[in-house]
């Protein structure tokens, strides 16, 4: 090897979510690990995309086609102007993490944490900062000790809701305050909304309604629709700040795929009228119950999501390895959210974006292991 490559290439370590889900294939495991859907994409999908393949196949501009712009815009109630499609929300996150700061500055987020975060914010160069959840019979965010945490470096806040990994949806008083945080140290807002139309109570509040002038929305087409390996994201951004977003993500990916912009397109407009995200609410929420209800009968405590498809739960004792190995069942340690502090004891997320079968057996599987360990 000529020479080492650059000291940043500590941050190309497997993801957990790719770890698990290579161990789970390895051992013919149930995967409720890595959150991505068992059931394909719905075929009105599928059917446009078959469409726009030989249609629309060169690039499109940076900042999207046209067509998708709008078909975002006009389902979130937003000027087409100020959106930014990107490919999958990761590539959203990192466009934002290179265009809001920098070498020096610190960024704040919440943990546990979405894996993607910290890599990113250290790839531009910033410190990630974190500021734990609380967790006693539910998750909640403690807001005086993020007021403390900031300090004058502070450029942007990181805030994901509905939250991957605990399900939380965050109030409107917390989200008022979170706001007026914000605006007091003068820090960006990037909201994480990629489950935004998975929730089983009350829909989300949406931060940028709170906040127009800071807050970066990011959004996915993958988790909407069932499709995440599409990688179609977008960024609705504060006023007159689309043009410069899409000139950073142009350096990244240019375009996402075109056909595949063009098939989202013709979608979203089909999915908001044919409910069809009512009818996955309706699904993962029978899906939720199956594995609470479930864990709970074998004796765990669980911690029950207002949206997202993930579930944490508390098994002591147990190591997600060994489980893939000796139960045949695949589930995401908490450690790996954890960067700052120490997980809870015994965390555990679950995903429940999986085929009804694949619940029950998995908790089935679980357990038998747990009665045999005793
Ligand atoms: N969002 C998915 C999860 O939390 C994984 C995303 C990924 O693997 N990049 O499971």
């Amino acid at each position: 090897m000529p020479r080492p490559l650059h000291p940043r290439t500590q941050l190309s370590k497997e993801s957990i979510f790719s770890h698990m889900s290579r161990l789970a294939a390895q051992h013919g495991a149930i995967n409720l690990g890595q959150g991505f859907p068992s059931n394909p994409p719905p075929k009105f999908l599928l059917e446009a995309a078959r469409r726009a393949v030989g249609t629309t196949d060169q690039y499109t501009p940076p900042a999207g086609l046209p067509k998708l712009r709008e078909a975002i815009a006009e389902d979130l109630g937003v000027e087409a102007e100020n959106v930014v499609v990107t490919a999958g929300a990761t590539e959203a996150l990192h466009a934002l993490a290179e265009a809001l700061y920098g070498a020096g500055d610190q960024v704040l987020m919440l943990e546990p944490y979405f894996d993607v975060y910290i890599p990113q914010a250290k790839m531009a160069g910033a410190e990630p900062v974190l500021v734990p959840m609380r967790l006693r019979d539910k998750w909640e965010p403690d807001l005086a000790v993020l007021e403390r945490t900031i300090s004058p470096s502070a450029k942007a806040l990181l805030i994901n809701s509905p939250y991957n990994p605990t399900g939380s949806i965050f109030s409107r008083t917390d989200l008022e305050k979170i706001v007026a945080i914000a605006r007091q140290h003068d820090l960006w807002i990037i909201s994480d909304e990629v489950y935004d139309e998975l929730y089983f109570g009350e829909p989300p509040i949406k931060m940028r309604e709170l906040a127009p002038e800071r807050t970066f929305t990011v959004g996915s087409a993958g988790k909407r629709l069932e499709a995440t390996g599409w990688r179609i994201g977008w960024i609705v951004t504060p006023p007159g700040l689309a043009g410069e977003i899409a000139g950073m993500r142009q350096w990244a990916s240019f375009c996402s795929v075109s056909p595949l912009q063009d098939a989202v397109a013709e979608a979203l407009p089909i999915a908001r009228r044919e409910g069809f995200y009512a009818e996955l609410r309706q699904s993962y929420g029978k899906r939720k119950d199956l594995l609470e209800s479930g864990l709970k009968s074998l004796g765990i405590q669980t911690f029950s999501p207002a949206g997202t498809y993930f579930l944490t739960a508390k098994l002591p004792n147990l190591d997600a390895e060994t489980l893939v190995r000796e139960a045949k069942v695949t589930i995401i340690p908490g450690s790996a959210f954890y960067a700052q502090n120490s997980a809870p004891e015994g965390l555990f997320r679950f995903a429940f974006c999986k085929k009804t079968d694949e619940i029950s057996l998995a908790v089935e599987r679980l357990g038998q292991y747990l009665h045999v360990r005793q």
